[in-house]
């Protein structure tokens, strides 16, 4: 059967020359990169010139980076980095959980938390931002864009509003590397997050950008490595696979990758809305180019990815952590969604790999499945029924 795999947003598969990079480091060139003989030099060689690809992809120095084991360990590092019991920290309600569960913890420690809410298109204003700055506030955690939705934050405007009070800034730009162009200096953040594994890198792996002069207190303590910010043996084949990554995404966005991804994109998109009684979140603001995020009225979502995938056709409900649970998703109820129509949205998120053929087949499959699915559907009799029963 032919597969074809539209949930890049989860996980994207490895390039081959991310593979081909990082296989000698699982073989001949196996030092420790902290060993001081020649074995060691050669991997700590490797883990600094992936370091420079890396700064070069978010505009920032290759000292201002520490490798970790990925988006949520950075999250994690930048969150409990900084705050402290009595600190305020400010986030958003559409945050990955990373980085809205690192919040959790940090209420039950003592620290106040407040969770600014997005409007209808999921975009939060920054006048809020500024508006929940409090004397103590230490720290202001929100995403560069969003996981379900591929909705951008106006993470620069957060950033001036940041410099000025003088708190520290934190964005995720875990789905934003790759898809869109970076510049830390741009937006003014003092920690940014990025992971291997969405940007064609492999699984396992990340960076946390953390400005100079940036005090941040250590999770993990042992060794010395990554200056101290991060004590464990480096994941060498895993950062030079980031390393690689990096360098091909940055290369990628100079061609002009995600223009062309767009152009698939929103000929999915747009072929997917002419189906009746279908929307999509997030409509109207600044979106990724490789996100669609469509919910089709009176089926459910999971049964829909479930029937998509016996056809070949991998795509999901939104957040990967959700799949399993009834739960709708928070980014789409945040942003004002009915329960049922969060529970009938589907993410499609397009890769490096993708072709139009792949477009192609997900439009070939999608119109008939849900057809057949509200055929089955208890609570659709058509999309005017459907609407007059689920909007009152
Ligand atoms: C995937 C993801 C993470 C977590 O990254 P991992 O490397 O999987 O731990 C964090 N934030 C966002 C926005 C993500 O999409």
């Amino acid at each position: 059967m032919s597969r074809v795999y539209l949930d890049n947003n989860a996980t994207t598969p490895v390039l081959p020359e991310v593979l081909e990079a990082m296989r000698p480091y699982f073989g001949d060139h196996f030092g420790n990169a902290s060993s001081i003989h020649h074995h060691g030099q050669e991997t700590r060689a490797a883990v600094e010139c992936a370091r420079e690809s890396v700064a070069a992809l978010v505009g920032c120095r290759a000292s201002e980076l520490v490798f970790t084991s990925g988006g949520t360990e950075a999250d994690n590092l930048a969150i409990f980095g900084l705050a402290r019991p009595g600190d305020h920290v400010i986030t958003s309600t559409v945050e990955h959980h990373a980085v809205l569960n690192a919040c959790k913890h940090l209420a039950s420690k003592g620290c106040d938390v407040t969770y600014i809410s997005v409007d209808g298109r999921g975009r939060l204003d920054p006048a809020d931002v500024r508006r929940a700055i409090r004397p103590h506030t230490k720290l202001i955690t929100i995403m560069l864009a969003n996981n379900e939705t591929g909705v951008v934050e106006p993470a620069a405007e957060i950033g001036k509003i940041a410099a000025q009070a003088d708190i520290y800034f934190h964005t995720d730009a875990v789905q934003a590397a790759g898809k869109i162009p970076i510049d830390v200096n741009q937006i003014e953040c003092d920690l940014l997050t990025i992971s291997g594994h969405k940007l064609h890198g492999p699984q396992g792996v990340g960076a946390l950008y953390v400005r100079k002069g940036t005090q941040i207190e250590p999770m993990l303590y042992g060794g010395s490595h990554e200056r101290s910010r991060r004590a464990g043996t480096e994941n060498v084949p895993g950062i030079v696979g980031l390393g690689k990554a990096a360098e091909l995404a940055r290369a990628g966005l100079e061609r002009g990758d995600d223009l062309k991804m767009a152009t698939e994109r929103d000929r999915l998109e747009r072929e997917l809305l002419e189906i009746e009684a279908t929307g999509l979140n997030g409509e109207g603001a600044p979106r990724l180019p490789n996100t669609t995020n469509i919910y089709f009225d009176g089926i459910e979502g999971e049964a829909l990815v479930i029937a998509l995938d016996l056809k070949g056709l991998a795509v999901s409900t939104g957040a990967a952590c959700s799949s399993g649970a009834i739960e709708p998703s928070h980014v789409l109820t945040a942003m004002g969604l009915r329960p049922d129509r969060a529970k009938a949205s589907i993410r499609f998120s397009l890769g490096k790999q993708n072709t139009p053929e792949d477009v192609d087949f997900a439009l070939g499959l999608i119109p008939e499945t849900v057809a057949r699915l509200r055929e089955l559907s208890p609570v659709w009799a058509g999309a005017g029924v459907v609407s007059r029963k689920l909007a009152t």
